[in-house]
């Protein structure tokens, strides 16, 4: 008798140990789709225009653009593509240098690299993981003529400083948008502050078509040149065959579009539930000392935040050292779909090894890497009892940390985030 008690007390409550899992249930699924998309594709499908531009092409640039508060939507193939022919339409040449922050997807620095720039990073404030302003001005030097500015996970960046800065340095100013869908700065919507706004649809962003992309401005010359690059330099109103700038084939499908005009109509309703569960995350972490938000305070010019990732910070400290690994494994056992988030800051891929770039002290950025822990943005459109559920599951995980210390774990961990995650 007593040594069955013993032998109950000895099992863990830990699902990665034999335990109950918290979540039963996964989050939703993403995309989001309904009766409404088989119709659109439908008629795509049957008009016969899948490639060229399908008339969706044009509604759809027209309506992100005015979304926007933006003049000038041009859709393009992708998000990579898009900060391509941004930089080159901006006036971006070979062998100028462009600041890059070191915490973003490879391609915020690749594009540079593609049109024969040089990336130059920059670190990243410690709160909101974007470039950080202050050391950006110390960066910029006389080759210097562009930035391109990710708002990291959704979080706007630092706008205030940012404008002014490139205005007095006469930088050109992209902003990478591809995290931050529907985010706002001072009531504004993010893309339309600077030369061009680059948006992702690819299929892990808060909108998508699959892949896609779009550029947005207010700039009608600009908006002309990066039309011109997307459709093989050809002249809006010039003759099919009249070819007056280098372009590429970077058009999007009336597919795409088709499916991304009923994603941009979802978006307003998806932003604000992301906010509310990412609050209610938020105030279930106050009382979880290992874990904190990236940033902990949300600015008050933050109007909308757009969590593409819910980012978290782990201090080990507070749970007697063990591994970010092994808490990782942990959660996923529970049915937490956390992962670690990017395993390095950019320009330690070896794509930047033969090619010239500078890299500035990014300390910030390299702690960042060690400690960080990402939620994807569908975790955000689970209802309040599932978010609830997950702060208990992690709450459960750092109540029972010293196991995780002491007990071999067989179980592999889900190191990257679902493969197409970005
Ligand atoms: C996804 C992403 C891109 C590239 O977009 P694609 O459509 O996948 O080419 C660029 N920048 C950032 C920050 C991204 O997350």
């Amino acid at each position: 008798m007593k040594n069955q008690t013993l032998n109950r007390q000895a099992k863990s409550q830990l699902a990665i140990f034999g335990g109950t899992k918290t979540l039963m249930s996964p989050p939703p699924k993403w995309p989001f789709f309904d009766k409404k998309d088989y119709e659109a594709l439908q008629a795509v499908l049957e008009s016969g225009v899948w490639g060229g531009y399908h008339e969706s092409v044009r509604e759809f640039e027209q309506r992100f653009a005015t979304h926007h508060n933006a003049k000038y939507g041009i859709a393009v193939a992708n998000g990579t593509l898009s900060l391509e022919i941004a930089l080159t339409a901006a006036g971006v040449r070979p062998g100028d240098e462009v600041i890059v922050p070191p915490i973003t997807f490879v391609a915020s620095a690749s594009a540079v690299a593609r049109i024969g720039a040089f990336p130059v990073f920059v670190d990243v404030d410690p709160e909101t993981l974007n470039l950080n302003p202050t050391l950006v001005a110390r960066a910029i030097s006389r080759q210097t003529r562009a930035i391109v500015l990710v708002h990291f996970a959704g979080c706007p960046a630092e706008l205030d400083s940012f404008l002014p800065l490139c205005k007095k340095q006469k930088l050109v100013l992209i902003e990478d948008c591809a995290h931050a869908h529907g985010a706002e700065w001072n009531g504004q919507r993010v893309g339309s502050f600077g030369n061009f706004g680059s948006f992702s649809f690819q299929g892990s962003k808060n909108m998508t078509a699959g892949e896609g992309g779009i550029l947005i401005t207010n700039n009608a010359r600009l908006a002309e040149s990066a039309r011109s690059i997307a459709n093989q330099g050809r002249r809006t109103g010039g003759a099919w065959y009249e070819h007056v700038n280098l372009g590429t084939n970077a058009r999007l499908t009336g597919f795409q579009a088709t499916l991304l005009i009923n994603q941009l109509e979802r978006l307003p309703q998806q932003v604000a539930t992301r906010m509310k569960r990412a609050a209610s995350l938020r105030a279930g972490l106050s009382e979880i000392k290992a874990l904190s938000p990236t940033p902990e305070q949300l600015d008050q010019r933050v109007t909308a935040h757009a969590f593409h990732l819910f980012s978290m910070r782990y201090d080990p400290d507070a749970l007697g050292g063990v591994q970010l690994d092994r808490l990782v494994t942990a959660l996923q056992a529970e049915g937490l779909p956390v992962t670690k988030g990017y395993p390095y800051p950019i320009y330690r891929n070896e794509v930047f090894d033969e090619r010239p770039h500078t890299i500035n002290p990014c300390s910030v950025a390299e702690a960042y890497c060690r400690s960080c822990l990402w939620l994807p943005q569908n975790v955000l459109l689970a209802d309040e009892e599932w978010i609830a559920l997950a702060i208990r599951a992690i709450k459960k995980v750092c109540d029972h940390a010293g196991e995780l210390q002491t007990s071999p774990i067989d179980k592999p961990l889900q190191a990257q985030p679902a493969s197409g995650h970005e």
